[in-house]
């Protein structure tokens, strides 16, 4: 059998997120806010893998991660791995890290929720129950997600315009 080339371009200088869950490169792209960079982008959706049989992958030039979009990466990917290219080589390379309270990222439904309160709204937290799947639990409401059931807190455009966020699965 032949074997299959990634056909994506070596960057010179920037990211790597490989080993994305397939299907969900545009899905992390929108929810990091970085489909709005003017940076070239890469994607392979549905690039064969040998570990993980279908995956995709995001090459960005001149552009590296924050911590709230490596979190929000390992919300949808907890296999993710993170690149950081510089001169055509990997000068970094680390697996994304799901911390054990997700805080302020997602947005809880239960409208009785504290973090829903009108008067004095507090942050959501949410306790990590398992990651694959991933499973989540609002540490006020005890209302407990799975991946497709999250609806991620609206983040805000440059032009600030509030984009609303929900993913479906
Ligand atoms: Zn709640």
């Amino acid at each position: 059998m032949l074997e299959q080339k990634l056909k994506i371009d070596k960057i010179q200088r920037g990211t790597v997120i490989d080993h994305i869950d397939a299907g969900y490169a545009l899905t992390i792209l929108n929810l990091t806010g970085l489909d709005e960079t003017n940076s070239l982008i890469t994607i392979g959706v549905n690039v064969s893998s040998k570990k993980y049989g279908k995956k995709d992958i995001i090459k960005i030039e001149n552009v590296f991660l924050d911590e709230v979009q490596m979190q929000q990466i390992s919300i949808l990917s907890s296999n993710a791995t993170i690149s950081l290219i510089e001169n055509f080589e990997v000068i970094e390379k680390k697996k994304v890290e799901m911390p054990k309270i997700i805080k302020k990222l997602i947005v809880c439904e239960t409208k009785t929720c504290i973090s829903n309160s009108k008067k004095e709204p507090i942050d959501t937290e949410f306790l990590v129950l398992e990651k694959n799947p991933l499973k989540i639990q609002c540490v006020f409401c005890d209302r407990i997600y799975r991946l497709d059931e999250i609806k991620f807190k609206p983040r805000r455009k440059k032009s600030g315009k509030k984009v609303k966020q929900i993913i479906q699965l």
